[in-house]
């Protein structure tokens, strides 16, 4: 038994994107500001009007931490969780993998890859990119 996300009308894009490997975010139709976690409105002008844009995937790690406990399923510990830095402009919080935690570096450069869960849940997470 794992803890699954709570989706909704207005993030439900978002985890049908994830499920079709593809990183989409929030975009507002009237100032065009990217935010995420996805929301019901434009943070920046109150806008309802909200569409999405595929995001290329790249970024950089922003900042991290290490976490070991609680150790919940189906993470693995030692679980480097990041806050990437999207070359859109916005941020995301995900997983590292692929790096030992003591190799983790601020402005480290990330792609996104995918993990699907099961038949209804793909997560996201971020690997070292190839330069
Ligand atoms: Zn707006």
């Amino acid at each position: 038994m794992i803890a699954r996300p709570g989706i909704t009308h207005d993030n439900r894009f978002f985890w049908e994107g994830l499920r079709e490997r593809k990183l989409r975010i929030q975009r507002c139709s009237a100032c065009h500001q990217l935010q995420h976690p996805p929301a019901p409105m434009c943070t920046g002008c109150h806008s309802f009007e909200l569409g999405a844009i595929e995001a290329s995937g790249r970024g950089t790690i922003h900042s991290f931490v290490v976490a070991e406990h609680p150790r919940i399923p189906p993470f693995e510990y030692p679980n480097v969780i990041v806050l990437v830095e999207l070359e859109e402009g916005t941020r995301l919080v995900s997983r590292l993998r692929g790096v030992a935690p003591d190799d983790v570096a601020i402005g480290q450069p990330v792609m996104v890859d995918f993990e699907r869960v099961d038949d209804e849940l793909t997560l996201h997470c971020f690997r070292p990119a190839r330069s």
